[in-house]
Formats: C-alpha cells, sequence, structure tokens
C-alpha cells in the first residue's frame, strides 16, 4: 500500500504556530546567518556567547504554546469575568467616549503605536507635532506658561511637583501639606515618595497649612467629593506668608468652565488627561500632565518638546532641554522619568483637536448640566449634599442608608463610591445619560422612577458658583478649530504619521530599546470593552479577569526570570528601579541596618539607575568598567570594601548595556552579598536572557522587566511602558502594597502607581506574546535576537570597528550578545563624519538610526530584535556598508569633509529638487544611494534639527500659523 502523502495530523496543527511568525528568519535564513558568523549551529552559538555559569538549571514551566485564535478565545474567557458595570466612582477615573477615528487612527494604528521616543527629532516630526498640541492643550487649560509631554498619571505627577517645588522653591522647611480632600491614591504615592527623602507629608483642611511653615502644598480641583473652591484667597494668604510652592491638581474637563490654577495664584498644576478619550481600562495606561510658571521650566521633569528650525532655516520639533537628561545628569537629575505616556497623550491631544473649545465647554455642560439636575432630585428625595458647589461630583450624605444604597446600586449595575461611612460621591461624565440619570435615582428611591429632567428642559443652572465661571479663553489656536468634521480629522492624522518612521515601514535598530513585532492579536484585547471600561477601584470582585491575569503573567514572568514575586503596579521601568530599591531599603531598615546607603553603579548604567538611587535617599557610587566592557572587579572590590558598613546595593545591567555577558557576574553578585548588600539587576536586556539565564538564580535579588521592550508592548512613541519588580523570597514581603485600594500587608512599601495594577490595559499584550509562544518559543526568540545581533556585527566587522565585542574564537565579529556596538571615533579623526552624521544619513536610506552615543559617545548601538527577517537585515547591512563607502569617498578626498552627502544628511525633496544644486556629489548619490530606494523611499520632512537654537529659544507650544509662512 502506498504510503499517504498527507502530512501528519500534529503537522497540520502546527503550522498555524505563532513563533514562526513572531520570529523573522526561517530555518533556511538561519543557516545562512550561522555560516556568516561562521558557526555550525544556533546552539553552539548560545553556548560561546552564554557564559555557562549562568545557564538556567531547566527550562521555563510555561503552558505549551497555542495559537492566535486560541489564545484569544482563552484571554476572552479570562476578561469576561471581569463584570463592566456603569461606574460612577470618578476618584480621578471616568468614563469617556474616545472618538472612533481616534479610536482606529491612532489607539489601534501601529504607525502611531510602534513608533519610537522621538529622540531621532527628523522623523519623528508628526508625533512631535501631536505632542507639541497636547502641551499647548495642557497649558491654555491650566492657564500656566509651560508643560511638559505628559507625565506617567495623576498620582507621580503629583509627587514629581513636590520635588519640583523643594529643587526650585525658596522655603527651607521640609513640610509638605496635603488638602485633605486630595485623590487619596496620589497621597498615597505622595507619601511613598516624602519618605526617603526626609520630607514631612501633613494633611489638613486648610487653615493648619496658612499658620506653619511648608515648602510646598497641594490642593485637588474640584475635591476628590467634589467640592469646587475658590482658592483664590487662600493662595493669596498661604503666599504672602511663606515662601511655599502651591500646586494644583485640577481635572482638565472641569477647567473648560472653571478658573484656571494659575488665575487662583497656583505655581504647578497637575493632574491627568484620562477623561480626554482614554478608556480607564483599571488604571492605565493615561497620560499624566505637569504645567508651571515660566520660572520653573527649567527644571520641569520629564520630556519636552520644543520648536527649533532645520539646517535650512524651517521650524521644526525636538525635544527640547531635559533630552535624555538622565542619561547626561544621572543622579542630578530633575527626575527618574524616561518611558512617559506618549500615545496616551496622543489620543489626549487629539480629543481636544477634534472637539475644539466649544465642543468640550458643551460636554463640560452638560455634565455639569446632568450634576445639577441629579442634585435638585436627590435633594427632592430628602437627601442632603455635603457642599453645594460642584461640577460634576455630588456627596450625598446618606447615613445608616450607605451600605444598602452601595448593594442596590451594583445590583442595578452601578457602582457608587464610599465616601465615608455615613455618605457615597456621585461622579458623572461625558458618556452619561437620562437614563442613567433615571437609573441613578431609582436606586435612590428604592428601585420607584422620579421624573428629574421635566422640570428643566429649558436648561438650569450649575453648581459652579459664579465667581469661579471661567472667563478666559482657550485652545483658540487654528489647530483645535480646523479639524473637526471627520474627514479633516482622519488626513490630519495621516499626514502626522506619513511624516514619522515607525517599525510598520522599518527596522528601528534601537540598543536597549528592543523595537522588536506588536503582534496585532496581542494588540487587539487592549481594546475589549471587557479590559478597557473597567474602574480600577471597583469593587474587587468586578475585577476578577484582571486579579486571574496579574496572577498568570506573573507566574509565567517569575518562570522567566527565576524570581519568588512580583508586582506589575510600576508604569515604566524607571519605576520598577525606583520600587525594587525601596524594596532593598526597606529589608535593610527591617534588619535595623538602615545606615546602609550606599548603591554601587557601574559607569555603563543607564541614566535611569543613579537617577533612581537618589530618589530613594541612597548615595551612588560609580564603579569602573575594564576596556572589554566588563565590570572591573579590582575596582569593585575596593569600593566594596571601603563601604563595606554601609552598602545597600548594586545596579548592574546584565548583559551590560555595553552588550556583554561579563562572565564574572557570579561573582560581582557574592562579593556584593558577602559585605551585605543587595543586587539589583536591570532587566532592560532580558531579550538576551529569557529561557537562557534567569537573574534570579545567577545572583540578583531585584530586577525590573520592560515589558514594553522584551515582552512586546509597543513603544507607543515613548509610552506607555510596564515595568514589573521581581524580587526574591526574602524581599517579597516589601513590595509595593496599594492601600487606598485596600491592598497589601504593613511590611509592604507604600504605592508607587495612582492604580494598583499600574498600566493594567496593556497587560493582556504580554499576556497574548507569552501564551502564544511558550517556552520554546520565547527561547528561540532569545537565541535568534543573539544570532541577528552576531550576524549583524559579522557582516560588519570588515567595515566597521566593533566595540566590546567578545573576541571569541571562531566567531565573526568576537560575538556580542543581543546588540552590538559600532564605533564611528577612528572615522571621525580619518574623515571628520560623526556618529550623528551616520544616524542622519540613515534616514536617506529609510532607516531608523540606531542608539546614538549611548551608551559610549562616538557609537551606534544596534538591536535588530528576532522579528526582523534576515531580508531586512541585509537591507540595513547594505545600507551601512554603503554608508562606510561614502566615508571612504570623504577620506579619499573626493568628497570634501564639508560639503559630502553625510554631513548635509537628512536631504528634503525641497532641497533635492531646488533649482540650484550646488553639492559636489550628484542628486542620485542623495536621494538613492542604493537601487532598492527608488522603489519605496522614505522622505525625511524637515533638514538637520538644530538643537542648540531649540534650547535657547525655548517654545513649547503651537507656534502661531504666521511662523509657518
Ligand atoms: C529602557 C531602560 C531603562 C528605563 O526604562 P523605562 O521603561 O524607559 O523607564 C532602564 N535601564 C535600561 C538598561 C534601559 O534600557
Amino acid at each position: 500500500m502506498l504510503k499517504s502523502a498527507l502530512p501528519t495530523l500534529a503537522e497540520l496543527e502546527n503550522a498555524s504556530e505563532f513563533h514562526a511568525r513572531h520570529i523573522g528568519p526561517d530555518a533556511a535564513d538561519e543557516a545562512q546567518m550561522l555560516s556568516a558568523i561562521g558557526v555550525a549551529s544556533r546552539a553552539a552559538l548560545i553556548d560561546a556567547i552564554v557564559p555557562a555559569s549562568i545557564k538556567r538549571a531547566d527550562a521555563m514551566a510555561l503552558p505549551a504554546a497555542t495559537t492566535e485564535a486560541q489564545a484569544l478565545a482563552e484571554l476572552k474567557a479570562i476578561a469576561s469575568k471581569n463584570r463592566v458595570l456603569k461606574s460612577y466612582i470618578g476618584q480621578g477615573y471616568y468614563g469617556t467616549l474616545t472618538p472612533g477615528v481616534i479610536l482606529r487612527n491612532i489607539l489601534e494604528n501601529p504607525a502611531w503605536y510602534t513608533a519610537y521616543t522621538p529622540y531621532q527629532a527628523e522623523i519623528s516630526q508628526g508625533r512631535m507635532e501631536a505632542l507639541v498640541n497636547f502641551q499647548t492643550m495642557v497649558t491654555d487649560l491650566t492657564g500656566m506658561a509651560i508643560a511638559n509631554a505628559s507625565m506617567l498619571d495623576e498620582a507621580t505627577a503629583a509627587a514629581e511637583a513636590m520635588t519640583l517645588a523643594l529643587r526650585t522653591g525658596k522655603s527651607k522647611s521640609k513640610v509638605f501639606y496635603v488638602a485633605d480632600d486630595v485623590l487619596p491614591q496620589t497621597l498615597e504615592v505622595v507619601r511613598t515618595r516624602a519618605e526617603p527623602l526626609g520630607l514631612e507629608v501633613r494633611v489638613c483642611s486648610g487653615d493648619e497649612a496658612l499658620q506653619n511653615d511648608s515648602f510646598a502644598v497641594l490642593l485637588q480641583y474640584p475635591g476628590v467629593n467634589g467640592q469646587v473652591r475658590n482658592y483664590a484667597d487662600w493662595i493669596a494668604q498661604y503666599k504672602a506668608r511663606s515662601q511655599g510652592v502651591v500646586i494644583v491638581a485640577a481635572d482638565l474637563l472641569a477647567l473648560t468652565l472653571i478658573k484656571a490654577p494659575a488665575e487662583l495664584g497656583a505655581d504647578i498644576a497637575v493632574g491627568t488627561t484620562q477623561r480626554f478619550g482614554m478608556p480607564m481600562g483599571a488604571g492605565g495606561p493615561h497620560a499624566g500632565y505637569m504645567a508651571c510658571r515660566d520660572e520653573f521650566k527649567r527644571s520641569l521633569p520629564g520630556r519636552l518638546v520644543g520648536v527649533s528650525v532645520d539646517s535650512h532655516g524651517k521650524q521644526a520639533y525636538r525635544l527640547s532641554l531635559q533630552t535624555r537628561e538622565q542619561h547626561i545628569r544621572r543622579e542630578k537629575a530633575t527626575s527618574n522619568i524616561c518611558t512617559a505616556q506618549v500615545l496616551p497623550a496622543v489620543v489626549a491631544s487629539m480629543y481636544a483637536v477634534y472637539h475644539g473649545p466649544q465642543g468640550l465647554k458643551r460636554i463640560a455642560q452638560r455634565v455639569a448640566t446632568y450634576t445639577a439636575v441629579l442634585a435638585h432630585a436627590l435633594k427632592g428625595l430628602g437627601f442632603t449634599l455635603a457642599h453645594e458647589a460642584s461640577f460634576d461630583t455630588l456627596h450625598v450624605h446618606t447615613g445608616a442608608k450607605t451600605e444598602p444604597l452601595l448593594a442596590a446600586a451594583v445590583a442595578a449595575g452601578i457602582n457608587l463610591r464610599r465616601a465615608c461611612a455615613q455618605s457615597l460621591s456621585i461622579s458623572l461624565d461625558e458618556s452619561t445619560t437620562r437614563e442613567d440619570i433615571a437609573a441613578l435615582l431609582a436606586v435612590f428611591n428604592a428601585g420607584k422612577t422620579v421624573d428629574a429632567f421635566g422640570a428643566h428642559e429649558n436648561g438650569v443652572a450649575t453648581l459652579i458658583p459664579a465667581e469661579l465661571l471661567r472667563s478666559s479663553s482657550y485652545l483658540t489656536h487654528p489647530v483645535f478649530n480646523r479639524y473637526h468634521s471627520e474627514t479633516e480629522l482622519l488626513r490630519y492624522l495621516r499626514m502626522l504619521a506619513d511624516k514619522d518612521l515607525a517599525l510598520d515601514r522599518s527596522m528601528i535598530p534601537l540598543g536597549s530599546c528592543t523595537m522588536k513585532l506588536n503582534a496585532t492579536s496581542e494588540m487587539i484585547p487592549i481594546t475589549w470593552p471587557e479590559f478597557a471600561q473597567v474602574h480600577p477601584f471597583a469593587p474587587q470582585d468586578q475585577l476578577a479577569g484582571y486579579t486571574e491575569l496579574d496572577q498568570l503573567l506573573t507566574t509565567w514572568l517569575c518562570q522567566a526570570t527565576g524570581y519568588a514575586g512580583i508586582s506589575l503596579q510600576p508604569n515604566a521601568g524607571s519605576q520598577g528601579e525606583y520600587a525594587g530599591l525601596l524594596a532593598i531599603k526597606a529589608y535593610h531598615e527591617s534588619r535595623g541596618e538602615g545606615h546602609r546607603k550606599i548603591c554601587l553603579i557601574p559607569e555603563s548604567a543607564h541614566g535611569t539607575n543613579p537617577a533612581s538611587a537618589q530618589m530613594v535617599g541612597m548615595q551612588v557610587v560609580v564603579t569602573k568598567c575594564d576596556k572589554e566592557g566588563n565590570i572591573d572587579l579590582a575596582d569593585l572590590k575596593a569600593k566594596c570594601e571601603q563601604h563595606s558598613a554601609s552598602l545597600a546595593a548594586i545596579m548592574i545591567t546584565y548583559p551590560s548595556t555595553y552588550g556583554v555577558f561579563d562572565i564574572h557576574v557570579k561573582e560581582i553578585c557574592q562579593l556584593v552579598k558577602s559585605h551585605g548588600g543587595r543586587v539589583y539587576v536591570d532587566g532592560a536586556n532580558m531579550n538576551a536572557l529569557v529561557g537562557v539565564a534567569a537573574p534570579g538564580e545567577f545572583g540578583g535579588d531585584v530586577s525590573h522587566l520592560n515589558l514594553h521592550k522584551t515582552f512586546c508592548i509597543p513603544h507607543g512613541g515613548g509610552g506607555p511602558g510596564v515595568g514589573p519588580v521581581c524580587v526574591v523570597e526574602d524581599l517579597v514581603p516589601f513590595l509595593p502594597a496599594h492601600r487606598s485600594a485596600g491592598l497589601g500587608q504593613p511590611s509592604n512599601v507604600g504605592a508607587v502607581s495612582a492604580a494598583p495594577l499600574g498600566n493594567a490595559a496593556v497587560l493582556p499584550i504580554s499576556w497574548m506574546y507569552i501564551r502564544m509562544m511558550g517556552a520554546d518559543g520565547l527561547k528561540a526568540a532569545t537565541e535568534t535576537a543573539i544570532l541577528s545581533a552576531n550576524y549583524v556585527a559579522a557582516r560588519l566587522a570588515g567595515h566597521y570597528d566593533i566595540h566590546f565585542s567578545g573576541n571569541i574564537a571562531g566567531v565573526k565579529g568576537g560575538g556580542v550578545a543581543h546588540e552590538c556596538i559600532l564605533d564611528l571615533r577612528p572615522l571621525k579623526d580619518s574623515s571628520g563624519v560623526s556618529a550623528e552624521d551616520v544616524a542622519k544619513r540613515l534616514i536617506d536610506y529609510g532607516f531608523h538610526a540606531p542608539t546614538l552615543s549611548f551608551p559610549v559617545a562616538g557609537t551606534l548601538m544596534v538591536e535588530p530584535t528576532e522579528s526582523e527577517s534576515k531580508a531586512e537585515l541585509d537591507r540595513f547591512i547594505a545600507a551601512m556598508i554603503q554608508i562606510r563607502q561614502e566615508i571612504a569617498q570623504v577620506e579619499s578626498g573626493s568628497w570634501s569633509r564639508e560639503d559630502n552627502p553625510l554631513v548635509n544628511a537628512p536631504h528634503t525633496a525641497e532641497v533635492l529638487l531646488a533649482q540650484d544644486w550646488t553639492h559636489s556629489y550628484s542628486r542620485e548619490a542623495a536621494a538613492y544611494p542604493v537601487a532598492s530606494l527608488r522603489q519605496v523611499k522614505y522622505w525625511s520632512p524637515v533638514g538637520r534639527v538644530d538643537n542648540v537654537y531649540g534650547d535657547r529659544n525655548l517654545v513649547c507650544s503651537c507656534p502661531p500659523v504666521s511662523d509657518y509662512a
């Protein structure tokens, strides 16, 4: 009998394996890549590169990989365990209607969500314009002089405002007053941040702060229970007797109707932009904001987009002042914020562009009017209100009926907020309808309907005091008044996206940032209503789906890292570092060794490391690296001995930011531990480790992960991120709590984010990735990432110096981890061409530049990731080789040092098509240095952006239209 020609059932079932979609090179590609490196197999390469001493003992125990369809079905079942009720809880999170055009064309559009942080200004003009719109929106609504491009959330923004006030204010006091109606989670995060800095947080109702010294005060406007107070006189009195700084946490929707914080005398305004179109998502991601008076601008934390000019004198955007400032100022940086909330900020800015000032005001008026209608009706039912002045929130005395009313509400599909044992609060929002008001009133009227609207058809006065009504204008710039039809907005969004290079167009070979595939199936769940429409402070039983997601992801990430416990609360890597160092600090204190405050940090470290250490009150001692990029053991030993009695921790990155697997890592960990210190392993480079080695096994005590690097959450143009903090067994008691959500033991350190699960709504992305890859797929991804980096190194080795390669015999290119550093300093000497020139020239070739001058000045760091196909790697390699030939033409003198395609890059179409062409090279050489560019070409919208000009002439809001002329 003839054997069947059909594949087996198992083969047929495996045909849809996701890992083959996620990993770029196939078996044939892999064979060619290995042969270019000169190694027989992938396993042999990994054996040569990864030190045997750190290899993990066992494979990760993860559920077997599943298909995209099955994973989505499983996740849907988990999501369905969340119960989506109508939430009137407020407390910083409100229902909002994301306009469909924004949902589909930003939030669900890879052109926006796969973009990188706009460090390369020329290829980021679109998203920077959106961020300038965001800054303008915040400045206008708060009345402040300047605003940054987003904060991680409202609570951390308030904490950052506290330290901004401490740095720049004139008072010597260490007291920080917080009004007693500040959001509870904000108070909790502020307390967490204040403690290590020796600041005293005092909560008061107002008078006390007028009688005592303080360096700053934080007010909530409107208060958590809805009260709208005219703070103008109070602020004047506070300022008359103290030099303290006034910080106001303000609701942007309310500010369309009530006086701006600056008009009341505030110095700094903070808050969230969540209700401008970002779903609640159980707490995030949303863009927080910070705005301030002009005098504070040079110490404003976070990123700031400014207006500068390009090499042709045309207006262009760029990141100003603090660009990568932690990398330069390290422990003296204004904050440790790196990844922020760019994508949510773009959504919020476009919400304002779409609605315009009139539209926003109309939404706010409707909310305020419904609130007034509800207040009348509740009073008609015999309830009293705690205050009369309100925008969207009522504080209702409910006495003994509080619990029964809460329960009746839940039974009717409604969440109210327990303001205290005797009262409830109700916050209305954009999504509230007449039917909702009727349903709410029925709860307060034992199920019977109430005619609330009858008497008010012709309008009703809002509960906003007349003296607080806003008369100043806002959002007058044309950008907020032009794109109100959907067609117009659609094209505006497309026009901006087209200016930018994101992963949907080409590889982004950024070292340390792991710009890998963000698969569509991973992205789909984040806008499911079961995940998106949940309030973070809803009763726990309604969050059962999120709880399960948290548990599964935590278990899986423990498998990947070798740690015993994880908190998903930190909403960026920097926040994970902060939480991890807090755990180390709490550990030492629990043993009566609170004097241990020295934190050793190698000079190669990412700038967030020293910035975070400073925030927990540790003292940074820098240790040296040798010429191979490894930690200098002798220097480390000396410093351990010198600081033995006060050693708190070491922070190392593994593999290091130089892209090397230090073979001494175990020794280093043991050495530090023998002096009583704990070991922090920065996990940003986990893409070189997952499935191969686990920091919790080779000596780490604490790590943070960057789920937006290793575990597929897209960069979003600079956020959102998730930075889980992972710890060994004896540090589990010191992970962050979230006491305002009722979570945590006394030993836990305080909350580090506004929401218990931080950026909860993007966690499904990493869940999907791990579920679809399984243990083997994840390990293959790691090995392929290492293979690809070594392939790039091997192919470029004859053309460029590979910095810090391992010099491993038989490995062409010398052997690197998952990234390689190309040293361009020798070429600068021989040709005058700088690393920056090469970075900008790559734009002409259609590529986003690699990481420029980090961690070593004058170099480019390339991390290809496992997701790029061999074809794309070859396209990049061809570009780099061609660029090397261009440099050779400068070296040989056939092009001058002053006029060549490198120093003049990038070339805009306008320059290329100009009547006069005066350069010594041809237009073709400028535009089409390789033939494939004639098929597909990215045109830089601006010439090289002038960094210095932008900092000298700081403009951070939309330039007037006349400037474009
Ligand atoms: C990205 C990165 C960080 C900071 O993470 P964010 O999420 O941007 O805050 C810290 N350390 C290293 C090595 C990194 O690459």
